[in-house]
């Protein structure tokens, strides 16, 4: 079937990481730009592959460069609604190349191509030729399909507008529905393959994590394939409707992930948060000091004021677990009135990158909008306290005496010995603490929450 590719071509590639040592080239990811696209068209030229750009032939070794991947199929049974499902198929398609490396979605893709990829003689030509063959297999209803790939910076950009336009089209859309105007609600299980006890449980309020499949998505992936990986749970009985508990979805996910998570609370990441696979686009972290939450999104380089960067954060909640005090989370669903409501929503949020409080702003509630810190604002919480308190932020109500009573105490440059002693100040909160003992040892606490009686904070 792919004899004219001269790399292997199959499932069994899935999970292949290349590293830097053995990269050839990084296609799009964070250093440059890129996205992909499905799209149903009425008629298309079937079979063809066209490469805009260089080739990889052309592409010098440990360079980066734009790339996008434009597919666009026809087929008489094809509907517009199929095609974020189908997008987002290209991430696990384009990892059965060997040799090839994708990552996340839309406009957020990040690929590589090995070294020895390269040495074998693959060319970008020869991913839409697997990717056309590919899809053909996966869904009979495409009955025709063009792949074109761009690696030219000028073509890649425009492409982006274009896809970025397609992609709130199709946001814009599902927020014309709530949780409370259906049904039926949907589980996906596509990210299974690398976090074996993942579901995602996507309501029209709850955009999946990855961003890129919404509730009407799900229903049109139901209809078309209803044995497929993305199942509809009937909404049934509501426990709690503030955090988003429901009898069914608990059921659904107990037993998609194997009895390994067993409640699920949608709209809160306290308690039983929504599972996180590793697509997040952000995450929103709990900060105890001030029983704030932050959130941090995929782009974001610095580091948030817990001191760790997101790719930090992602690796301590990613791969399927439920981590008390931190959930991957679409951008789309911080556009939701039902955004982290059981917490408080906006409210609860003190932290979060520029950019993305620009991208989300009008989402924001007014009075709130300036109280919210960036990176710009404040990097540890010691700043973020202050701005805080500054803004007469919200969260400052909820946050516990003792909190206050440490910052005065920090003010005073004295000892906290001189503070009162308390039922206990929330410190840190982590998912995975590790700690050295002796014998050649090591403790791991897991989803660990620190409370001291004091905190003395000493000036350097
Ligand atoms: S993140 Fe969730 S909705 Fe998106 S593909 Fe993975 S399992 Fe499906």
């Amino acid at each position: 079937m792919f004899e004219d590719i001269p790399v292997d071509v199959s499932p069994m590639h899935e999970g292949e990481r290349i590293r830097s040592a053995n990269m050839f080239v990084e296609l799009a990811g964070p250093k440059s730009i890129g996205a992909e696209l499905v799209q149903v068209k009425d008629s298309v030229e079937d079979g063809k592959v066209e490469v805009i750009g260089p080739e990889i032939s052309e592409m010098e070794q440990g360079q980066i460069y734009p790339f996008a991947i434009n597919v666009e199929i026809a087929g008489s049974e094809l509907e517009e609604e199929l095609e974020s499902v189908i997008e987002r198929r290209l991430h696990e398609l384009c990892n059965y190349v060997q040799g090839f490396m994708h990552l996340n979605q839309r406009d957020q893709i990040w690929c590589r191509v090995s070294t020895e990829a390269r040495d074998a003689g693959f060319m970008l030509e020869h991913l839409g030729k697997a990717l056309s063959v590919l899809f053909r297999e996966e869904f009979p209803i495409i009955e025709s399909i063009s792949v074109t790939i761009m690696t030219d910076e000028d073509a890649v950009k425009e492409f982006l507008e274009t896809a970025r336009e397609k992609y709130e089209i199709r946001d814009s859309r599902a927020r014309e529905l709530s949780d409370e105007d259906v049904d039926v609600f949907y589980g996906c299980l596509m990210c299974q393959s690398f976090a074996p006890t993942h579901v995602c449980i996507v309501t029209p309020d709850r955009t999946a994590l990855c961003g890129a499949i919404n509730w009407f998505d799900c229903r049109a992936a139901y209809k078309m394939d209803p044995d497929g990986p993305i199942f509809e749970i009937q909404k049934g009985d509501v426990i709690d409707p503030e955090k988003g508990e429901y009898e069914n979805v608990n059921a659904a996910v107990a037993e998609n992930s194997q009895g390994t998570t067993e409640r699920v609370y949608l709209h809160s990441v306290f308690g039983y948060p929504h599972t996180s696979c590793g697509c997040f686009e952000a995450v929103a972290f709990y900060i105890p000091e001030l029983d704030g939450i932050g959130i941090v999104n995929r782009d974001f380089r610095g580091e948030t004021p817990l001191g760790i960067p997101f790719s930090a954060m992602a690796g301590q909640c990613s791969g399927g677990k439920q981590v008390e005090g931190f959930s991957g989370l679409s951008l789309e669903y911080m556009r939701s009135p039902k955004f982290l409501q059981a917490d408080g929503g906006y409210s609860r949020i003190i932290w979060m990158p520029k950019d993305l409080k620009e991208s989300v702003i009008d989402f924001i509630p007014e009075d709130l909008r300036d109280k919210i810190a960036t990176e710009v604002d404040a990097t540890s919480i010691k700043e973020l306290r202050r701005f805080l308190r500054e803004k007469e932020h919200p969260v400052l109500e909820r946050a516990p005496a003792e909190v206050e009573e440490a910052e005065v105490v920090e003010e005073e440059e004295t000892h906290a010995e001189e503070a009162p002693v308390t039922e206990g100040i929330p410190v840190m909160a982590s998912p995975e603490i590790s700690l050295p003992a002796a014998g050649g040892f090591r403790i791991i606490l897991k989803n660990a929450k620190i409370y001291a009686e004091k905190v003395i904070i000493k000036r350097k």
